[in-house]
């Protein structure tokens, strides 16, 4: 049986790098003896400004039966970010019970850090960030009663179900790597949320003797993941928290575009999404410049997920070789004059 992977290409870059990238994965699959099928789901802001809405009603179920689903990026300059992100990503995230995005920040050989001390290698951490809650609960409200009057109410949601389901998968990812957890919190300010969630991971740890944990702030988190990146393995955070430390794990380690992630539910019961950590980015959307790697990394993840990791380590060796080579093709991001399909084009190579 083929591997079914429903393809979400999305808005602006999203559907450059998924376009460019699928060809790679195919290519790394063909080499591996994996056989995949893809469907394409044009949903996005096109269909939204057409139809008034990002997907269609019975979306989750048409995308339930796959084995996996690929998601490029969306967002469009003439639609409101809530609406792209909330009818679309947020929908298949909480719909499919996703509480666990894996996000992997490494610093390759042959690529550049504004933090110019570190060398290829010298950074390697991954973010475990929950995926379903959090302050992105779509809970609040806005109460217009006259100017002085005017209140918003954004809350935050922590489930035992969404904070166990992360914080187990960080605690299983560290005891498989260097054996570091550290938990990002800000529980010195917020006292209901987070101080169960500090509670959850010293119940959880319990189970991992051989896990130290590190807590931190995450205000003095941001400081560290500048200061002292070296030192860190596996950090587990909030929806919010996570979202930003992986950016800021994305800048370190040379460009935004390199950076890959999964959307995981660990029970398998329903499909999981595997994207690139960027956006549309609609600053460069058309102009076929939109570094392809972080969508490429992410196929790796699919891949690994489904248990196909000879196509997974494919993929990785030859994004490896590639930013190590001087005389590759790169794109403008990290130093290069390149185009998407340039480089896609020479991965492929490099597989074949
Ligand atoms: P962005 O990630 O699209 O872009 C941030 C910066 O990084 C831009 O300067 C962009 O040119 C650069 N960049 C991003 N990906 C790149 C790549 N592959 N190659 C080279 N450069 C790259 O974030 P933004 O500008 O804050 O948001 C733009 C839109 O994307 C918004 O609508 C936002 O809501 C949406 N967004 C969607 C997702 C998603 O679908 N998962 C994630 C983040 C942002
Ligand atoms: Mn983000």
């Amino acid at each position: 049986m083929p591997n079914d992977i429903a393809v979400i290409p999305g808005d602006g870059i999203g559907t450059e790098v998924v376009d460019r990238s699928l060809p790679v994965a195919e290519a790394a699959a063909d080499a591996a003896g994996v056989s995949i099928e893809t469907a394409d789901y044009g949903w996005g802001s096109e269909r939204y400004l057409a139809e008034g809405a990002m997907m269609p009603e019975d979306g989750l179920d048409r995308l339930r039966d796959h084995d996996a689903i690929f998601l490029g990026a969306v967002g469009h300059p003439e639609v409101p970010d809530y609406v792209t992100l909330g009818g679309l990503r947020l929908e298949i995230t909480k719909g499919f019970k996703q509480h666990v995005c894996e996000r992997p920040t490494h610093l390759f050989e042959g690529v550049t850090s504004p933090l110019r001390e570190y060398a290829g290698g010298e950074i390697d951490f991954v973010v475990y960030r929950q995926n379903t809650e959090g302050e992105y609960a779509d809970i609040g409200g806005r109460e217009y009663g006259g100017f002085d009057n005017e209140v918003a109410v954004q809350s935050a949601l922590f489930t035992r179900e969404g904070t166990e389901t992360i914080v187990r998968a960080a605690f299983e990812a560290a005891a498989d790597r260097d054996g570091e957890l550290t938990n990002v919190t800000k529980s010195n300010a917020q006292a209901h949320g987070m101080v169960f969630w500090d509670d959850i991971v010293d119940e959880v740890g319990a189970e991992y003797p051989g896990v130290s944990v590190e807590r931190l702030l995450v205000d003095a988190a941001s400081m560290d993941l500048v200061r002292r990146p070296e030192e860190f393995d596996v950090l587990v955070a909030s929806n919010l928290f996570g979202d930003i430390l992986t950016d800021l794990g994305a800048g370190i380690s040379g460009s935004l575009g390199l950076a890959p992630s999964s959307n995981v539910d660990p029970t398998r019961e329903h499909p999981s999404m595997f994207e690139p950590v960027h956006g549309s980015a609609f600053d460069i959307a058309g102009e076929g410049i939109a570094n392809p790697i972080g969508a490429v990394r992410s196929w790796a993840l699919l891949f690994e997920h489904l248990g196909e990791a000879s196509a997974a380590s494919k993929l990785r060796d030859a994004v490896a070789d590639q930013l190590a080579d001087p005389d590759a093709p790169r794109t403008p991001d990290i130093g290069g004059t390149s185009g998407t399909g340039a480089v896609t084009a020479d991965l492929r190579e490099r597989i074949e």
